[in-house]
């Protein structure tokens, strides 16, 4: 079973004196164990102070998008080499408000996760469903084709990542998906990978949608969910810590 993982994006949020009291407030209640790895993706711009807050702590960091691309004319993109710079050891790739307001494709989502890769980032590979693609009962085609353009372009890396399933009618909504409808996709997404690598084991599955510390403990006792991404509840530092807590209580 991979380590628990519970890793928070933070979105468009934060400023230097929220972004301070959240993480003293996190790191205080913070229990450093070695069966869950708490991380928080945070705004480029505030990398510098991440890397600073964070050290000597066990709070991982990443960011929540990388470029696909080694370096030069890319205005306003953020490399892989930067994100390792302040200490990174996560970059969201493929997020559903990346493929939705920035047109990101399966190909780029899958590019940005090699060259995450690269850099000894771990990609946290976003993939999930629209409404009307779950309506239409095309849900695991859906998650199936993303993963897919992962796999392809990333070959035996493929055990190197960590996968997000994001229902995208469960962000930022309070409608959480159901622990059964996780699970489900989430077994899915497990033998899709099994038949990839060899070490699938390596490899973390989030849920992530709305999950709260009111639902977190029933989402990750299902078998194949081994963490969550976490937006909202990640800006909150006690409901955050809850849901690392409700993770830690699964692995006791
Ligand atoms: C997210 O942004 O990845 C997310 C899951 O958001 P929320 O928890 O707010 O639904």
């Amino acid at each position: 079973m991979a380590k628990k993982l519970i890793a928070g994006n933070w979105k468009m949020n934060g400023s230097l004196a929220a972004n301070e009291a959240l993480v003293r407030a996190l790191i205080a209640g913070m229990v450093d164990d070695a069966n869950v790895t708490v991380a928080v993706c945070v705004p480029a711009p505030y990398l510098g102070q991440l890397q600073m807050l964070r050290a000597g702590t066990a709070l991982e960091l990443g960011g929540q998008d990388v470029s696909a691309h080694e370096q030069g004319a890319f205005t306003g993109e953020v490399s892989a080499a930067m994100l390792k710079e302040f200490g990174a050891r996560y970059a969201i790739v493929g997020h559903s408000e990346r493929r939705q307001y920035h047109g990101e494709t399966d190909t780029l989502v899958a590019d940005k996760a090699r060259a995450a890769l690269a850099h000894g980032i771990t990609p946290i590979v976003c993939i999930g469903e629209t409404l009307a693609e779950r309506e239409a009962g095309k849900t695991e085609e859906v998650v199936k084709r993303q993963l897919a353009a992962v796999i392809h372009t990333n070959g035996h890396c493929i055990s190197e990542i960590v996968v997000a399933y994001e229902p995208i009618w469960a962000i930022g909504t309070g409608k959480t998906a159901t622990p059964e409808q996780a699970q489900d996709v989430h077994a899915v997404l497990r033998a899709q990978l099994r038949a990839a690598t060899p070490h699938p084991e390596r490899i973390a599955i989030l849920y992530g949608g709305s999950m709260s510390a009111a639902h977190a403990a029933s989402l990750l006792s299902q078998p194949d969910i081994d963490g969550g991404l976490i937006g909202g509840a990640s800006l909150k530092a006690p409901d955050f810590l809850q849901i690392a807590a409700a993770a830690r209580a699964q692995q006791a």
